[in-house]
């Protein structure tokens, strides 16, 4: 390992200072204790500032090695830390850990400023790129790396003079501190608005567990022998889908809708309002004229009007579907419908028309079976993947379980880890990260990719059944999962799911396609006591079932990407002249026409935390544009019979198995041989 900065105080016992001797790199997590991260953060970035100024300040001339290469090898130990720390700092958020994520996040990102924001660094990278020769004598991966870090440095703004780069950190880091601020404060807002219920007849229509899971929060927040229903992150709370009582509909309804409201104590307005504005302004320090456009300069989307040609599309068509569905709804409740109302008649609809019962599914998912016989063999029948746990390699925590992955030859790729159940100090959601990036640069062969879910951890001796959606969201992550373990590339820069933001959800999402696949539901379908497959008429009716609802899942979601794309598309003057979030809201929205009060967008300003905190600003379009290329992937997969070795094979060589190596959208027209048609997704939501 170099040190170059070699520090008398470094504990000679620090598994994180030195590369991990376990198979495939696994961080030694039974030797890791909190203190080390400090140490290795503090040795990390001191040996990365190091190596960088030594490539700064190199005599001779810029070369790809002596530069691009150099960069790549450099930062060996921060790397290595700061997957291992941020890999596992959600799955153990104990206040050990938050303290450290609270202390290292800023300085990190200052660290990652200071090198993005290098002169030298930035000239050195943009001689290399001007040599056409050289640069034509490179492999396509290397010279993809030139390119992709020049882009990076100039976005970032690395071309600016000293005093406009003074401004720019000074504008980074007030907005990295107001993003920090936004999330303190929906924090406290949602627990000060939180519901709390007197007469537990009023919470008719919910399980045992969750009135017991109500009674439990109000005993916390002290009101014994009351019950307090919590709020969470999307303005359709999902209890509404199951209160009968329809004024406590109303009132849970209206508290979601009020989060960081002006009137509240944890107001966010202001906030939203200064980011906005700073926002602007460091787009026009960077030659942008709005935030959306700085945003989108290094995307697959390229412009916010290309973005704003495909939502504008979907709207009308989703307005459409959400009077239609409006229409079936109020048929079934008797009465006009008021926004507190829609997610319960529509569970009633979907009962009555499709006979769908999602509960009635339960006993058919159980947890090891859907992995083994679902999730593991639809990748072994695409991949030709295996998988075999190893019990004598230790996770970060005793419920983390470890799987050796293995090509079709025989060829090891890496670690699979999950950790499956909720538990006191995880955060909520799931997700995929990487904990070993895979890249021959610095000799490392294979990956090592964790899973995490939420799911309730059943009583004991009983097994985990899975609910529909945490089904759905299993073949999610796994989907990230064979993403990170099946890259192969050169470049750190490019491993495992290091792609833009608006692509990484694309593989995750087609992953999605072999839960209802017939053989591979047929596989691990299996009733858990009597053994039974599931019953058609149940498979028939999620089926027919599956674009009911889309207006309304499609409206909500576009209203709020609308509104992001309207906050992050007004430049410095119009930004100053905004002073009331609510109205620019109810215009935004009515520009678009998604003004519809029976269907709020997923996030309001005051509480959306993906544009205002999360890092989706400008960005939110994401989701609904990677499945323009998913929707087209599955019609691929269905036009050249499903699930087959030669179709998975096909598949992993031009997008699941080259990483960020290669730009995604030609490596897509190579793999369908054509752009993605649009047609797949308009027919999947019913907007054709
Ligand atoms: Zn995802």
């Amino acid at each position: 390992m170099p040190a170059p900065t070699a520090d008398a105080s470094v504990t000679s016992n620090n598994p994180l200072l030195r590369p991990s001797p376990l198979p495939h790199s696994l961080p030694p997590f039974a030797l890791i204790r909190d203190e080390h991260y400090r140490e290795a953060f503090d040795h990390g970035m001191a040996e990365h500032r190091a190596e960088v100024e030594a490539i700064a300040a190199d005599p001779d001339p810029p070369t790809f090695e002596n530069t691009l290469v150099a960069l790549e090898r450099a930062g060996a130990t921060l790397s290595r830390t700061s997957l291992a720390f941020f890999g596992t700092s959600s799955s153990l958020a104990t206040d050990a850990v938050q303290a450290i994520e609270e202390e290292y996040a800023p300085r990190l990102a200052a660290h990652g400023d200071a090198v993005r924001l290098d002169t030298r660094l930035y000239a050195r990278i943009r001689e290399v790129h001007g040599d056409e020769a050289a640069m034509a004598a490179l492999d396509p991966e290397s010279r993809r790396l030139v390119e992709r870090h020049l882009t990076e440095m100039t976005v970032a703004g690395a071309g600016l003079d000293e005093s406009a780069k003074d401004r720019l950190r000074e504008l980074n880091g007030r907005l990295a501190s107001l993003g920090t601020q936004f999330e303190k404060r929906l924090l406290a807002d949602s627990n000060d608005l939180a519901v709390l219920v007197d007469d537990v007849a009023q919470l008719d229509g919910l399980t045992a567990g969750e009135i017991s899971a109500a009674a439990a929060a109000a005993a916390e927040h002290g009101h014994d022998g009351s019950w307090l229903i919590t709020l969470v992150l999307p303005t359709a709370h999902p209890h509404l889908a199951s209160l009968t009582d329809r004024d406590l509909r109303r009132r849970l309804h209206e508290a979601q809708s009020a989060r960081g409201n002006r009137r509240n104590a944890n107001d966010t307005t202001e906030l939203v309002l200064e980011t906005v504005r700073l926002r602007a302004e460091r787009a026009a320090l960077l030659g942008y004229d709005a935030h959306a456009a700085a945003a989108l300069a290094d995307s697959t989307a390229r412009t916010p009007q290309r973005v704003l040609d495909l939502l504008g599309r979907l709207a009308p068509a989703a307005a459409r579907n959400i009077e239609a569905e409006r229409a079936l709804l109020e048929d079934e409740a008797g009465h006009p419908l008021e926004a507190h109302d829609w997610a319960f008649w529509a569970e009633r609809v979907r009962a009555s028309r499709y006979a769908v019962d999602l509960a009635a599914m339960r006993p058919f998912l159980e947890a090891e079976r859907v992995l083994h016989d679902g999730i593991f063999h639809a990748a072994e029948q695409l991949y030709g993947l295996t998988f075999h746990e190893r019990d004598d390699l230790d996770g970060y925590h005793p419920e983390v379980r470890v799987f050796e992955v293995h090509d079709a030859d025989g060829a090891p790729l890496g670690l699979y880890l999950l950790d499956l159940h909720t538990r006191d100090t995880k955060k909520g959601g799931a997700w995929m990260n990487s904990l070993v990036h895979q890249n021959t640069l610095l000799d490392q062969p294979s990956a090592v990719v964790c899973n995490n879910l939420n799911v309730p951890m059943p009583g004991p001796g009983e097994p985990t059944l899975l609910t529909y959606d945490e089904t759905r969201t299993f073949f999610h992550e796994f989907g990230h999962a064979i993403h990170g373990l099946l890259a192969r590339v050169t470049y750190p820069h490019f491993a495992s799911t290091r792609v833009f933001r608006d692509f990484v959800e694309y593989p995750s999402q087609v992953n999605e396609m072999w839960m209802l696949w017939p053989e591979v539901l047929a596989n691990y379908a299996i009733h858990h006591e009597t053994g039974e497959r599931l019953p058609q008429e149940l498979v028939d009716g999620l089926l027919a079932a599956e674009s009911f609802g889309e207006g309304f899942a499609t409206g909500e979601y576009l209203a709020a990407s609308l509104l992001d794309q309207a906050w992050h598309a007004i430049g410095v003057e119009e930004a100053t002249r905004t002073l009331d979030v609510a109205t620019f809201e109810a215009d935004a929205l009515a520009a678009v026409g998604l003004a519809n009060p029976l269907v709020p967008p997923r996030y309001r300003s005051t509480y959306f935390a993906h544009t205002f905190s999360y890092g989706y600003d400008a960005q939110y379009y994401a989701y609904i544009w990677s499945e323009v290329l998913d929707a087209d992937t599955v019609a691929w997969f269905r036009e050249n019979g499903g699930l087959t070795r030669a179709n998975g094979d096909h598949y992993r060589r031009h997008v699941v198995g080259i990483g960020g190596a290669a730009d995604p959208l030609e490596s897509y027209r190579e793999f369908r041989g054509a752009d993605a048609d649009i047609r797949h997704l308009l027919e999947r939501r019913g907007l054709g």
